[in-house]
């Protein structure tokens, strides 16, 4: 878990509408579910426009283990008795932050229930432990974050807790951007980031032969760093790019090809 109230704008380059809507989401006490796959700015996202909205923003990282009480908080047990402590998502109604569960499907179902009654118009979050039933402040805002292919059919969110929030669709950038976001992040001159974005959507392609992650913005900004640092391109392209996507032989083989034929 993480707290942040960031003093510089987080940099994002919006690929549409998507800061607009979120404002209005905001304004209007509306929930949004931000889907699009791994490494394509979702987060980025949520720091940017928590700066905007002058929101503290609390990050909670999904997992299949995240009890109830890891998000709303629990007794702790002291010498001289026990005293009670919030946890993320209570704080964040208290002090009307921005809180943003990432990969909110791999959380249990008897977790992500407790925040449909933050959902809707009674934004309330009740803690049954204390009895306590906690109104959200003002700027409360919740946001969630899932990668619509990812494990898709074995975990996925309940109709009832989807159709609590406005739901936006991110995408990896165009390539105009993407190269923009790639010399930005890492400082790399034109030419490479040019080269690595054709190289990420030669990769992309090999989706259809069966490569389950393709290379996400947040990839070829590594191996631009790399590049930028002084390790050569192509094998900044194995390490940073190929080697985290998959250990199959023959899909390894074939990005190493396309590598060859970009650099
Ligand atoms: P996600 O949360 O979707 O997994 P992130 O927000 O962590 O992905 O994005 C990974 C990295 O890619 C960010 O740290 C940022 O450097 C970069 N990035 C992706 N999209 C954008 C964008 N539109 N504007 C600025 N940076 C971006």
């Amino acid at each position: 878990m993480t707290e942040t109230a960031a003093q510089a704008e987080p940099y994002y380059l919006p690929a549409g509408n998507e800061i607009d809507i979120f404002e209005r989401c905001h304004e209007q006490r509306l929930a949004v579910m931000l889907k699009g796959p791994t490494g394509c700015g979702k987060t980025r996202f949520v720091e940017h426009m928590a700066w905007r909205l002058k929101r503290p923003l609390i990050t909670i990282a999904c997992h299949d283990d995240l009890a109830a009480s890891d998000l709303i908080g629990r007794f702790l047990i002291r010498h001289d008795g026990t005293q009670w402590q919030d946890g993320p998502l209570t704080r964040a109604a208290r002090e009307g932050a921005i809180c943003y569960l990432d990969e909110v499907v791999e959380a249990r179902q008897d977790t992500v229930v407790i925040l449909h009654a933050l959902t809707d118009h009674r934004r309330i979050l009740p803690i049954d432990k204390t009895g306590e039933i906690v109104q959200a402040a003002p700027g409360f805002q919740l946001v969630v974050s899932y990668n619509p292919g990812y494990q898709r059919m074995l975990k996925d969110l309940k109709p009832s807790t989807r159709q609590r929030f406005v739901a936006m669709d991110l995408d990896f950038p165009g390539a105009e951007q993407e190269m923009e976001i790639i010399r930005q992040e890492s400082g790399t001159d034109h030419a490479t980031a040019h080269a690595l974005v054709t190289l990420a959507h030669r990769i992309r392609s090999l989706r259809d032969r069966g490569l389950a992650e393709v290379p996400s913005t947040r990839l070829l900004i590594a191996t631009a760093l790399l590049a930028k640092n002084g390790i050569p391109v192509k094998e900044a392209c194995y390490a940073g790019l190929i080697s985290p996507l998959s250990d199959d032989e023959s899909l390894v083989s074939a990005m190493r090809d396309l590598v060859d034929a970009t650099f």
